[in-house]
Order: structure tokens, then C-alpha cells, then sequence
């Protein structure tokens, strides 16, 4: 996007096409909304600017009688895909996979996308995203909740894929308030039995232990627990999807005879772990369960061609998956749910 604006601008064809009109113009017709004022504010710039990747605060679209909501909670460049994606293998191999996908082979985009569902008299929200701060790149889910229509205290529900800090950060503000005042809760059985273990307090994962405890257990009353195959609301099931923690949930959608999934973080990288789903990733807790999982999950949404919203693809996170070579390839959703049926 930075370059295509830069070349429009270079060749002169459009002074009058500033920044903003642009971002507009993809507003009207792409409905991922970047507005005017989000390009001014620091916090949204920084994440619309960025890396040129990610911009827009929300996307939204219809299935069946469902409003999906993706929420941008914002984005980070990080250095050395090699360290925590393909960590059992030469970094020069993952180098080559980014190299062959036209992607820097030094640093990578991370982004966080929360989901919302509206479905009859619920609002339901999908992971929390990060704590953020004043100054942090990220956090702007309860932001960009409110830019899309959404007042937190709108929420009726919210369903936690698993504890990692990306995911549970945004349950509380700052000071620990609540920031769904009004929402019943919902987690993994398995998730929420290991980090408050004392064998998670006490084990290499004692910093995501600690923040559950300030994060997630205030809310234990008004949890409920589920299990592979429960239902969140009619037509909502969770899906046990275990090896990126012991607890990973994922939740399948249907509505009006579509269906659609949250993978959450079945998948971290949309070339790195969709195209070779086998190599190990820092983050999975359980490198080989997760491996068999990512195989499981996206070889099932290749073969039935279901959509699918990955927290952590680039924004809006929503796309399809095609079984190629070793593993899938990701293509991003275009126009399909512009279309009927
Ligand atoms: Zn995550």
C-alpha cells in the first residue's frame, strides 16, 4: 500500500488522491475501514502506517443472519522469522520459503485480530487482544470495538481461544477495571485447569500463570467452562484443537447454510505455518500435537472449502486454504462474501 501510494503520487496521475481520500476510497469499497480522523490519530496511525500490511481499524461482513465483526487490535514488525517459526530447521531454509513469497526474510509483521459475532440478541467477542499502553503499537481492540458501533459494554459474551497474553490482555483496562462489564464469560476446561496449576506457576510458562490470575480468574463466576463439541450459542461450537497450549480452542461458525471458523492460533504465520505445517514454532507449547493439529484443522477447511479468520494472518484475517506441496497455501478472501449463498 506505502509503495502503490507513493507510485500514484510519484507519477503525478492523482495530487488530488491525499493519504486520507485514499484510505477512504478503500473505506467505501473494500468496507475495511480506515477513517479520516483513525489516519490522524497517533496510536491507529502508527498501526495503519506501519508497514503499509494492516491498515483498518475493522471488517465486517454478513453470513447468513450474522454480523462477523474482525477487530484490529494492531500490529508489531519483529525481527528473525527463523527464531520462532521452522526453529528445528536451518534459518536459512525459512529465509528461502520467505524469499520464494516475496516477504522480507529479516523481520516479520505480527498482528492481532479479535472477533466479534452478532447473532440475535448477542454480542459476542473472540479473544480480548493486548494490554497495550499509552504509546504501544497495540490495544486497540476496545478502540476499534467502539469505531465499528460496538460499546463495550454492549458485549453479551466473550469466549477465550486460550491464555496467551495477546488474547487475554484486553479483559481488563489498565487499572483492572472490566472492560465488558456486562458479558458472561467462556473458556477451555483444559486451558483454564493448566495455568492455574501450580505446575504452569512454577514452570517456564510462570509469566502468562501470573497474568491469568489477574487477567482471567476475577472473572471465574461468571465463566463457563467448555469442552470439545460445546456450544457457545446455537450454532457457535467449540472445537478442542490442542498443542499451542494444552487448552487451544477453535469455534465453527454456521449460519444461513455457510459456516465459517476462528482458527485462533492454530496457524501463527500465513506462509510460514500454512505452507509447511510440520515445522516446530516457539509458541506451540506441544510442538508435535501442534503440528498434527494444524495438519488436521486446515486439511479438513481445504477439503470443505470453509473460510477461515486466523488471529494472527495479516488483516482482515479472513481467507480459504488450498492443500499445495507439503502443506496449504493461504488466499485471501476477495469478494465471496459479497455474494449470496
Ligand atoms: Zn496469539
Amino acid at each position: 500500500m506505502a509503495t502503490s501510494r507513493r507510485s500514484i503520487i510519484g507519477l503525478g496521475a492523482a495530487a488530488a488522491l491525499s493519504a486520507p481520500a485514499l484510505l477512504l476510497s478503500r473505506n467505501v469499497h473494500a468496507d475495511t475501514h480506515a477513517s479520516v480522523d483513525a489516519a490522524k490519530a497517533p496510536v491507529n496511525g502508527d498501526v495503519a502506517m506501519a508497514s503499509g500490511g494492516d491498515g483498518g481499524e475493522f471488517r465486517r461482513f454478513s453470513m447468513g443472519g450474522s454480523d462477523i465483526i474482525i477487530i484490529n487490535d494492531g500490529g508489531r514488525n519483529v525481527p528473525g522469522p527463523g527464531s520462532i517459526f521452522g526453529t528445528d530447521l536451518k534459518e536459512a531454509t525459512v529465509s528461502a520459503l520467505l524469499d520464494e513469497n516475496l516477504l522480507p526474510t529479516d523481520q516479520m509483521r505480527i498482528s492481532f485480530h479479535p472477533v466479534v459475532i452478532r447473532k440475535g440478541a448477542d454480542i459476542i467477542l473472540f479473544d480480548t487482544g493486548n494490554a497495550g499502553g499509552p504509546d504501544a503499537p497495540v490495544g486497540n481492540t476496545v478502540e476499534n470495538l467502539k469505531r465499528a458501533g460496538i460499546a463495550p459494554d454492549d458485549i453479551t459474551k466473550v469466549v477465550l481461544t486460550h491464555f496467551h497474553p495477546d488474547h487475554i490482555g484486553g479483559m481488563t483496562a489498565e487499572d483492572g477495571t472490566p472492560n465488558f462489564p456486562n458479558a458472561s464469560y467462556y473458556a477451555g476446561e483444559e486451558e483454564y485447569a493448566f495455568w492455574t496449576s501450580d505446575a504452569a506457576m512454577a514452570g517456564p510458562g510462570q509469566g502468562v500463570a501470573q497474568l491469568t490470575q489477574q487477567k482471567v480468574v476475577p472473572f471465574k463466576e461468571k465463566m463457563t467452562m467448555l469442552k470439545d463439541g460445546d456450544e457457545v450459542v446455537s450454532g457457535v461450537s467449540a472445537k478442542g484443537a490442542f498443542g499451542h497450549t494444552p487448552g487451544h480452542l477453535i469455534f465453527m461458525v454456521e449460519d444461513g447454510g455457510r459456516m465459517l471458523a476462528l482458527t485462533a492460533d492454530t496457524a501463527n504465520h500465513f506462509v510460514l505455518s500454512l505452507q509447511r505445517p510440520e515445522w516446530e514454532v516457539k509458541f506451540d507449547m506441544d510442538k508435535e500435537k501442534a503440528a498434527q493439529t494444524r495438519k488436521d484443522v486446515f486439511g479438513m477447511l481445504a477439503a470443505d472449502r470453509i473460510p477461515f479468520i486466523g488471529y494472527h494472518m495479516p488483516f482482515p484475517s479472513l481467507g480459504y486454504v488450498k492443500t499445495e506441496g507439503e502443506g496449504f497455501r493461504f488466499i485471501a478472501e476477495s469478494y465471496q462474501f459479497a455474494m449470496e449463498g
